[in-house]
């Protein structure tokens, strides 16, 4: 499409714009947005970490898989 290049995201409230140097919302300062690292369904990665854990997949003793799990549900 070619408009990729043009767009811009504000770093404050992270709305998308076509606005070169700053954010017509906010004011903030705009980038060029990238490709989040992870995927937005990571958050759930947390799940499948439990879940490797309580099923066995995931070989750790006793002790450890509590300390993960507690951590994993605590949020
Ligand atoms: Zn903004």
């Amino acid at each position: 499409m070619g408009r990729q290049g043009l767009l811009r995201r504000c770093e404050v409230c992270g709305a998308y714009t076509l606005s070169q140097d700053k954010c017509p919302k906010c004011g903030g300062p705009v980038r060029t947005p990238h490709p989040p690292k992870f995927s937005p369904d990571d958050r759930f990665a947390k799940y499948r970490l439990a879940m490797k854990l309580t099923s066995g997949i995931l070989k750790v003793s006793d002790e450890v898989r509590e300390k993960i799990l507690k951590s994993l549900l605590k949020t």
